[in-house]
């Protein structure tokens, strides 16, 4: 599993709200709290596209 550049987590927001999102490197995702939603990450390039993304459900926590 490749690492996301962290250059890039640092200017990378969420598409839908623009907000800052959380790196879970375990799941290779990168997850937007306000949305609910978390992005893959495919060989280290995120993909940031609501289709996408997967639908949090309420009890994972985002952290
Ligand atoms: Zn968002």
């Amino acid at each position: 599993m490749s690492a996301v550049d962290p250059k890039l987590l640092e200017i990378l927001v969420c598409p839908l709200c623009k907000g800052r999102l959380v790196y879970r490197k375990d799941a290779a995702e990168l997850a937007c709290r306000a949305d609910r939603l978390a992005y893959p990450v495919k060989d280290g390039i995120p993909v940031m596209l609501e289709e996408e993304a997967r639908k949090l459900p309420p009890e994972e926590e985002i952290a």
